[in-house]
């Protein structure tokens, strides 16, 4: 049964013109003049064929996907969208059967077991990867896997797990100069719990090191978005900056609810929570109708790409700079 919409559909619906927001980024200046990656020539000719009619345009995309942005490009694998839409619909909508799902889904894209930490905490269990980089500056990629009671969690946060995973995937591949944290959280749903116990036993005199924090949080509803009030000033003008640079195409507007980046941004780590909703997003979360139904492939994929050109640009930032 199909259950996700066309990525075609969603890409052509979307890629109008892409909605820009905030100031320019001047206090990250040179993060944001960083060398554009490659990867824009390709979301330029993506938006060109978009104009193509639609029953030509899903066959193209996944013709030029894999070859035009491997290996010299962006320096890293880039999922194909119907890798997203497997992962997507391999959900697990028992709260209890999460975690080994998420643990699963790592070890799928890459990660040996013994390279899965469980954060084990009083309260709260995180599952954490890790790719090591040549500094101590550290990259926290967080996504909560727990759920509300009700619905399955599909938008609420499976689609944050699934673009987790293909970052790790996609990081994994190269060699970072920082080191990548990758972590699903738990009981995000009760209070943050699982994003507050890892930062509260991060010891004071290590927090320097710690360079941003990018929470995914709800994806596959609309285009990507920073949710502003869970995130820092110059992380977000930062994520904006990039989106603006690529082509994405952002939205803004959302400011409702919190999540895990808040964690981090009370101890003064630079933090962003990005997620992708939009319209009647609010019937949807923490109800019966979040299932694998409510996905919208082209929102996640999008989410997943906009994160990706995030973490590659937050690899070469000065991290003073996002202070
Ligand atoms: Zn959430």
């Amino acid at each position: 049964m199909e259950t996700v919409v066309s990525l075609a559909e969603t890409l052509a619906r979307w890629t109008g013109a892409a909605q820009e927001g905030g100031e320019p980024a001047d206090s990250v200046e040179s993060c944001v003049s960083h060398p554009r990656f490659v990867m824009m020539r390709w979301m330029g000719f993506l938006k060109t064929i978009l104009f193509l009619p639609r029953w030509r345009l899903l066959p193209l995309v996944f013709l030029i996907l894999p070859g035009s942005v491997s290996g010299q490009n962006v320096g890293m694998p880039v999922a194909e969208a119907n890798a997203l839409r497997s992962d997507l619909t391999g959900i697990v909508c028992d709260n209890e059967m999460r975690r080994q799902a998420v643990r699963d889904l790592l070890a799928k894209h890459g990660a040996g077991e013994h390279e899965i930490t469980s954060m084990a905490y009083k309260k709260v269990t995180n599952l954490a990867v890790e790719v090591p980089g040549t500094s101590p500056e550290r990259v926290v990629v967080g996504a909560h896997y727990d759920k509300s009671r009700r619905g399955c969690g599909a938008i609420d946060n499976w689609s944050g797990i699934v673009i987790l995973a293909h970052l790790y995937k996609a990081i994994r591949a190269t060699k970072p100069n920082k080191t990548f944290v990758f972590v699903a959280f738990g009981r995000e749903e009760e209070g943050l719990l699982g994003s507050k116990a890892m930062v509260d036993a991060i010891p004071k005199e290590e927090r320097a090191n710690y360079c941003a924090m990018v929470n995914l949080d709800s994806f596959g509803m609309g285009r990507p978005q920073v949710l502003e009030n869970a995130s820092t000033g110059k992380l977000t003008r930062l994520a904006q900056a990039v989106a603006r640079e690529n082509d994405i195409p952002f939205a803004s507007g959302i400011a409702a609810g919190n999540s895990d980046s808040s964690s981090f941004r009370s101890k003064g780590i630079p933090a962003v929570t990005l997620h992708g909703l939009a319209g009647r997003f609010s019937e949807v979360l923490h109800s019966s109708a979040d299932t694998e139904r409510a996905v919208n492939l082209g929102s996640v994929y999008l989410g997943y790409q906009f994160a990706l050109l995030l973490v590659q640009r937050l690899d070469s930032c000065d991290c003073s700079e996002l202070r």
